[in-house]
């Protein structure tokens, strides 16, 4: 039984035929179509002449095909684990033998007034994609709340679709949450350059309706109007349902290595769950696609008994107008990076630990020459490597010749 139909619990149906589980597989999606991406829905679905449509992980050809029982538009409400059964919203019980919860997460809430009517969106599902492509367009004013990854790949999108768009950020910079702060400079040069007006420090006070029109009032007594006001301030795992089940819970469902909870009976993976890192050695929780999809598959192994730690490598990406972000490992922060300057194609920086191996890498540039190199560093970083400095540093010298 897996409860959430995104990129984990796909990812978990699948790898559970494709490791020999003949039994039944119940797939419970509470959105009202079948399973989709959601990096498009910031970037060619805002963007794209003509309506995309969802980027379908799997055809309902494919679940039959699988044997995937999926209940589309139904929603567990609650687990028994001494029964070892779920309710459905429904009302209807079924049981389970082992239980994934995949159950992502959700926009987190901006705690201000909000004046009736006023026009705020979030970005989360792909009707949220479809509702704020409707909008945004020539001339079209829109305001983003938070300089994350959410704000800024939307910016990017509504600029280049003729928009006029400021981003408040509430911190001292951009992209605080993962990203280096001389990366997240580059980026905001990038942004400005583009037209996007960025404010940080911007602590949004209220939104009120200013004749007719979304206002949003920031600390100081600044006014922005805007005709959608689209906020991205971060995530909150779904951890309720776990919670009510007696599930340990702690900024996400907490996980051991093999990616169970606290009852070994039910596992965890993606954006909702908190797991242990071996190579980090500490605990973390990802909101990233790649990750959702490994540790989905790797929970489905160890629901099958195979009992393998997950150690996979952090690894993101964000396309931001023609140039992209990726990210491997976790950088460290106030660290000072060795920096390899790529030139028109952009830059790489790289953070080794104490003892010398490279532990995390960040570029920002051209997709061909960024995701090379970070793929590089990611072979280095998982075969535990000590490149020297001065080679990291020196785009003259190839990264694959670093990996012998
Ligand atoms: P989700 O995809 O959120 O899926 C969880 C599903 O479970 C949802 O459908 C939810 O409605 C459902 N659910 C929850 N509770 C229940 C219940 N009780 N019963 C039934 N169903 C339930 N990552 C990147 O690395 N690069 C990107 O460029 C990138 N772009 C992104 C763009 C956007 C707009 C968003 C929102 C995210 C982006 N991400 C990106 C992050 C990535 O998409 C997520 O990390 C990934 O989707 C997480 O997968 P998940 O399966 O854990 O959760
Ligand atoms: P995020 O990356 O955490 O960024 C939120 C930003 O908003 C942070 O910089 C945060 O600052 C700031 N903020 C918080 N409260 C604010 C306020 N009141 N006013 C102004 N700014 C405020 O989260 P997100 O961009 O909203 O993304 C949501 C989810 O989608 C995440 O899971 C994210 O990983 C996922 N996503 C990922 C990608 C990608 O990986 N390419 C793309 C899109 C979405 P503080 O950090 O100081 O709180």
């Amino acid at each position: 039984m897996i409860v959430g139909a995104g990129e984990a619990g796909m990812a978990a149906a699948i790898a559970l035929r494709e490791g020999g589980w003949r039994g039944i597989v119940v797939l419970v999606g509470n959105e009202t179509m079948l399973p989709y991406e959601r990096p498009p829905l910031s970037k060619a679905l805002l963007i794209d002449e003509v309506n995309p449509g969802p980027k379908l992980i799997v055809t309902s050809e494919r679940l039959v095909e699988l044997g995937i029982d999926y209940l589309q538009g139904s929603e567990v409400v609650s687990i028994d684990r001494v029964a070892n059964t779920v309710t459905l919203s429904s009302g209807s019980r079924i049981a389970y033998h082992r239980l994934l919860l995949a159950t992502g997460a959700r926009p987190r809430k901006l705690r201000v007034p909000i004046a009736e009517g006023a026009k705020v969106a979030t970005l989360r599902t792909f009707e949220d994609a479809t509702r704020i492509r409707q909008v945004i367009g020539q001339g079209c004013e829109v305001v983003v709340i938070g300089g994350g990854f959410i704000g800024l790949e939307v910016a990017a999108s509504a600029v280049s679709k003729g928009a006029l768009v400021t981003v408040l950020e509430a911190g001292s910079r951009l992209l605080t949450r993962s990203v280096p702060a001389s990366m997240a400079e580059l980026i905001r040069a990038k942004h400005e350059s583009s037209g996007v007006r960025i404010e940080t420090g911007a602590m949004v006070e209220r939104i009120v309706i200013s004749d007719g029109r979304s206002n949003v009032a920031t600390a100081g007594g600044r006014s922005h109007l805007a005709d959608l006001v689209i906020v991205g301030i971060g995530a909150t795992p779904n951890v309720e349902l776990a919670q009510t089940a007696g599930l340990v819970v702690d900024d996400g469902i907490i996980l051991n290595e093999m990616l169970a909870t606290s009852d070994p009976h039910v596992f965890a993976a993606g954006d909702c769950c908190s797991f242990p890192h071996r190579l980090y050695k500490k605990r973390i929780r990802l909101e990233a696609w790649r990750n959702a999809q490994r540790q989905g598959a790797a929970a489905a192994a160890n629901m099958l008994g195979e009992n393998r730690p997950y150690e996979d490598i952090p690894w993101f990406w964000s396309d931001q107008y023609d140039e992209t972000l990726q990210i491997v490992g976790l950088c460290p922060e106030g660290e000072v990076p060795i920096i390899r300057d790529l030139g028109t194609s952009g830059r790489v920086l790289f953070y080794l630990a104490a003892d010398g191996r490279l532990e995390a890498a960040c570029g920002f540039g051209s997709l061909g020459s960024v995701a090379r190199e970070i793929r590089f560093a990611e072979i280095m970083i998982s075969r535990r490597l000590s490149p020297r400095a001065e080679a990291l540093a020196d785009p003259a010298i190839n990264m694959k010749a670093l990996l012998v």
